[in-house]
């Protein structure tokens, strides 16, 4: 095996404690503090032949109790068992604090804070990478943003537009796009169907502030800032490509990606291949398929993929973290799981120099 260091580009540690009271419906909190209710369901299920639903059950409780430790550090010991020790993470906070689901017992601050500290605590200077992150609807989470990338030195941000904001919202623009660039950091964003929305937020109004081309006015305005779509437009999309199938708003994410990056039109626009590929058997094959190829497109992509894992909102899934990454590097091949887990990482975090020639010509 060659050596490198893997660079999981998409996690997250935060606990209950950072999640809103009534999230994701009035009286969760009751299921919180009486997680075996979840337990009780999954072995009624499995009374009743349904083995299934009764698995996916036992991985709602796993997920539940992963959420249900005391710390965000005990979060990522969990995660960091599952890779070689020299393995680093970039880690992505949440600000639920304007879903609508109630109060958040732990505020913004305190979850950077503790980031900061897990970081400075780290072996290795450079193994824990945090994002910081913020909701543009609440002035006061723009400050914290700010905050972390100045004061604690926060090597990215993450937002969540799915929770109810448009990507090119006004304090996004104005504010915090203008500050990443002359940091010249980047900024991870989710890209997919599934995932958290806010209390008013319909699935036809999530799909028009997460979709790829909602992007297009931050792309023109700032065409520097390295920008990653998360989950590679999603399991939905991906899974709606390979049984050719069709979607909401008839556009596919996964290709509307893949066209933007491959086009060659956006150089410094990435994707990440989280949670996404959790679904491994369906879903391996197509991308190393989109990776291979010998075209400009192709080339270009392989570029621009970086390996993350959405820890641990995998724990509902069935493979484990180890399982997925060492299916992942059977499949690709040592150089190409190699150029997406640990040279794009580097790149698109601004620690590697590359070779731009790819995006100079046309395509
Ligand atoms: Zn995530």
């Amino acid at each position: 095996m060659s050596k490198f260091r893997i660079i999981n580009c998409h996690i997250h540690t935060f606990t209950s404690q950072h999640v809103p009271e009534s999230f994701p419906f009035p009286g969760a909190q009751y299921i919180r503090d009486n997680p075996t209710i979840i337990l009780g369901l999954a072995w009624m299920a499995r009374l009743i032949g349904q083995e299934h639903l009764s698995d996916q059950l036992k991985r709602l409780y796993q997920f539940q109790q992963q959420g249900e430790r005391a710390s965000q550090q005990e979060i990522l010991d969990d995660v960091a068992d599952h890779y070689p020790s020299d393995s680093r993470f970039i880690i992505l906070p949440m600000a639920l604090q304007q879903t609508g689901f109630g109060k958040v017992p732990v505020s913004l601050k305190d979850q950077h804070d503790e980031l900061a500290q897990m970081r400075d605590l780290a072996p290795g200077r450079d193994t824990i990478v945090p994002f910081a992150t913020l909701d543009p609807r609440d002035p006061g989470s723009v400050a914290e943003c700010q905050r972390a990338l100045t004061d604690l030195g926060f090597q990215g941000v993450k937002i969540y537009p799915r929770l109810g904001f448009a990507p090119d919202d006004d304090a996004l623009m104005q504010t915090i796009y203008p500050m990443v660039d002359k940091l010249d950091i980047p900024v991870m964003t989710h890209c997919s169907r599934g995932g958290v929305q806010g209390s008013d937020v319909c699935d036809y109004k999530g799909d028009g502030f997460t979709r790829p081309h909602a992007y297009l006015p931050v792309l023109r305005a700032f065409p520097n800032m390295r920008l990653c779509f998360a989950h590679f437009g999603g399991q939905v999309d991906w899974s709606a490509y390979v049984n050719a199938t069709e979607t909401r708003g008839r556009e596919n994410w996964m290709e509307q990606i893949r066209d933007m990056i491959g086009g060659g039109r956006y150089p410094n626009l990435w994707t990440d291949i989280s949670y996404t590929l959790f679904q491994f058997d369906d879903f391996a094959p197509l991308l190393r398929l989109l990776l291979e190829g010998d075209d400009l497109a192709s080339q270009r992509l392989r570029r621009r993929v970086l390996f993350g894992s959405d820890f641990y909102m995998t724990r509902q899934e069935e493979l484990s973290e180890r399982a997925v990454s060492i299916r992942l590097r059977n499949v690709l091949g040592e150089d190409l799981f190699k150029q997406i887990a640990e040279t794009n990482p580097q790149v698109w975090l601004g620690e590697l120099v590359e070779d731009k020639t790819l995006w100079t010509g046309q395509g």
